[in-house]
This record gives structure tokens, sequence and C-alpha cells, in this order.
């Protein structure tokens, strides 16, 4: 017997692709603009994460429950939310095809899907995460593991990685390492680990003042940091990490070395999700190609993108969303009236750098340098800047930015120049 399907098309004046920080954002901000219905959101998953609280559970300072909440509880109430996933663009028809096969028509669109984890892209590591010793922060089905391992560490090598891709969060394999250290000095077994800190990178962070002070965390707390070592391989029957070794440019020498392990905390390659990296959004990278300034599509102007899934220079972290935000609403607004985007964002991201269970470095940047929002030294790891990690961003995420309301700290940033300069 022949079975027909029948697939429903809709269209929205505005459709935002992805449900996450940067997507509920601008899904806020556009839905109390415009007309009831106008904006519809595409998210396939009905839990959402506070991914920044992920470094705190995985410390064992916060509950995984308080950093979710439910999707269908975050949807702002003039938009419509469509619980699938987009699968295809076709921007030259305003459309997208789901994968439950229906077709959605758009005047306007933000596309903000993220990054994709791939633990794929390293021989072994899923298979990995469900064996002892090996998890990661960066998985809320991992997260937690964590502090089980840290908690049960007995001694040997506890490995932290950083891949040879882009991450989200660049900070946050140092963070757990820091914190995995404050943890087994508490439990009196630190002179029983090796704390290895392996990264692809050349040095521990960008941006030199911050690059100071966590030379000097990591050597304070005896950390082997081992720059230009990626991780590529794990066999978990062996507890073995194999890395290959980089040069100055990044690129495989062809020698590797290996590493047994008795705690493996992996940050995970990323790239952008399929459906970008294979659209005509997408550069040579698959990242979304925007204007690093306006945030505009460089081939359709009636498209911007938010968040992670974009090429922009910037360190993708959800503090730069807020900068975003702040951007898309003035230049898709401008667009939506026929004129031409005018603000341009400034590349502001932050990463409060948490180097134990009670100290934060708050890092806040862009790549020409620090942009402190605060008259005080942030360079240096304070008790203040945790309890904002701890308290103060979690709110202003569920509260200010994820609604549409936070634009970044750039207002505030001004008036502490003020403070600082008088
Ligand atoms: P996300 O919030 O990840 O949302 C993307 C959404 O797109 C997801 O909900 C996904 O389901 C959806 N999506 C994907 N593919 C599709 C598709 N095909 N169709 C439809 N929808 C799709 N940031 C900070 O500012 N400070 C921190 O301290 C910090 N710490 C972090 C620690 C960890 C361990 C991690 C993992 C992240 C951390 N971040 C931090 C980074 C921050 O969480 C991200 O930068 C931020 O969430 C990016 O927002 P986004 O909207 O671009 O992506």
């Amino acid at each position: 017997m022949r079975t027909t399907t029948v697939v429903y098309a809709q269209h929205f004046k505005l459709l935002v692709v992805g449900g996450g920080a940067g997507g509920l954002g601008a899904a806020s901000k556009f839905a109390r603009k415009l007309p009831l219905g106008s904006v519809g959101i595409v998210e396939p998953r009905g839990d959402h994460y506070y991914q920044p609280g992920f470094t705190l559970v995985g410390g064992g300072l916060m509950t995984l429950e308080a950093n979710r909440k439910r999707q269908q509880d975050l949807i702002p109430k003039n938009a419509t939310w469509i619980k699938d996933k987009v699968e295809m663009f076709t921007p030259t028809r305003n459309s997208v095809k789901l994968k439950g096969g229906e077709e959605i028509t758009y005047d306007y669109m933000v596309i903000a899907m993220g990054v994709r984890l791939r633990f794929d892209m390293i021989k072994g590591a899923k298979e990995a995460l469900d064996t002892p010793g090996v998890c990661s922060n960066y998985s809320p089905f991992y997260v937690e593991k964590h502090y089980r391992e840290a908690m049960n560490f007995k001694g040997g090598n506890a490995v932290y990685t950083f891949p040879n891709t882009p991450i989200k969060c660049a900070g946050a394999p140092q963070k757990a390492c820091y914190i995995t250290d404050s943890i087994l000095r508490k439990r009196g077994v630190r002179d029983k680990a090796h704390m290895i800190y392996a990264t692809s990178l050349k040095r521990l962070f960008g941006i030199e003042s911050y690059l100071k002070s966590l030379e000097k965390v990591a050597r304070e707390k005896d950390i082997d940091v081992r720059t230009r070592w990626n991780l590529i391989e794990v066999d978990s029957g062996n507890k073995m990490a194999t890395f290959e070794l980089l040069d100055d440019e990044a690129k495989p020498t062809g020698k590797t070395e290996k590493i047994e392990y008795s705690l493996l905390h992996i940050g995970p390659p990323c790239s952008a999700p399929e459906a970008l990296r294979t659209s005509p959004f997408a550069d040579k990278t698959g990242f979304m190609d925007v204007d690093a300034a306006s945030l505009q599509s460089k081939n359709f102007p009636n498209v911007f993108g938010v968040g992670d899934c974009m090429n922009t220079p910037n360190a993708k972290t959800a503090a730069a969303v807020s900068s975003h935000l702040k951007t898309i609403e003035r230049n898709l607004s401008q667009v939506m009236q026929g004129k031409t985007p005018c603000m341009e964002y400034d590349g502001y991201a932050s990463c409060p750098l948490v180097v134990s269970t009670n100290r934060v470095i708050l890092a806040e940047f862009n790549s020409k340098g620090p942009m402190e929002t605060t008259p005080f030294d942030q360079s240096k790891p304070t008790y203040w800047a945790y309890l904002m990690k701890r308290y103060l961003m979690p709110a202003l995420y569920w509260n200010g930015l994820i609604k549409g309301f936070w634009n970044g700290p750039a207002t505030i940033r001004n008036c502490s120049r003020l403070v600082k300069s008088k």
C-alpha cells in the first residue's frame, strides 16, 4: 500500500535557527518588536543548558540540574517553536528544509546554531567516554563524571586536553584542570598526581596580561604544560592517550607521544553543525561567513549570524553573544526598513577563568587586548570574580541574555572608565 506524507509549509517574517543562547536572545528581541506570529524558532532539543555553568558542575560547585531548564519555558511568548532541526538551507528560495520533511520560508533569518562537539574526530574518544577515567565538562552527559573522577582519583597522570580546532569557551579545559588541582589538594592526594595540560596552542592564552597570570597559576599548581600537543587517539582498554606533535603553524610534524592516564578530560574538537557546514552560508572552514562588523551574511543580506557558528575572530563565548545581539538588533532592524547596517560589533568576549574552587580571573577582551568592565585589575585571581561567575552570571543569562535584555557590559565599562580616570 502506498502512503502519502503531507508536508505543511510555514512562513515567518523572521526565522531563527537554533534556540541556544544566541537564538533565544535574538528571537526574544524581535518577538517584542514584530506582530504576533512573525517569529519562528527551529530548535530540536527539549532541554536548554546554561553551558558556562558546566565548569562548576564538573568541579562539584553546582548541580547539573541547576543549569537546566525546559526549552518550552524559555521560548518567547510571541514566537512559534518548531521542535525540529534544519537539514538543508536553500537561501535562493529563502527556505529551509527540516528533518521532519517540512519546508519553512522566511523574509529574514538569524542563524544561531552554535558548534557541534566532535569527539568523533579523536579515534576511540566517543567509546572511551563511557569507560573509567575519561570525561568532559563540555557534554551534559559526561560533566558530572568529571567531578566523580576527581573525587575518586587515587594517583597517576591526570591529563587535560585542548583540540586543534576552534572550540567554544577556550578557557574551559584549563578551568577543569585547575579546579581538579584544588580538589586533589583538599583530598590530600595531589602529591600522587602528575597533572598535565596538553594543548594544541603555542601558549596558555592569547591575551598577554591574562597569559602571565595563567602561567603563574600553572607554575604554582605544578601543572606540566605541553604546548603544540594534539590528542588524536584514546585507547581506553590500555588507558593510553596518543598525541600528535604540532609545529609552530599547528601542523602535524609526524611525531607522536603516548601518555598513560588515570584521568583524561577531553576538550573536544568543534565544527559548525553539518547543515550549516554544507550550506551556501559557510566559508571554507564550514563556519558561517559573515561581515565581522555587521554580522550580516556576506552572500545573503537578509540573513544574519549570532554566536559560535560564525567565522568572526572573537572567542566563542556566551559573553560575546551579548554583544552580537546588540549588533544584530540594530542592523537587522535597519535591513528590515530597507536601510544598510550601521552598527559594528566590537569583538568583545569574556572568559571567567576559574583557577580554583573559589578564585576567578575575569578575562574580558577582544583581539586587540583587555576590555575590562570593572575599575579593578581583573588579571588577578579574586573571590569577588568567583562570586560573579557563580551567582551573577547565571542570573544575567536566564533573566537578561536569553530574554533579549542583556546587551553586554559596554555601558558599565564606560562608566567605570570615568571612575578610573578620576
Ligand atoms: P548554543 O548556545 O550552543 O546554541 C546552539 C543551538 O543550536 C543548540 O540549542 C542546538 O540544539 C541548535 N542547533 C544545532 N544544530 C541545529 C539545526 N540543524 N537546526 C536547528 N537547531 C540547531 N561562555 C561564557 O561566556 N563564559 C563561560 O564561562 C563559558 N564557559 C563554558 C564552559 C563550557 C564547558 C562550555 C561547553 C561552554 C562555555 N561557554 C562559556 C560558551 C557558551 O556556552 C557558548 O559560547 C554559547 O552558548 C554560544 O551560544 P550559541 O547560541 O552560539 O550556541
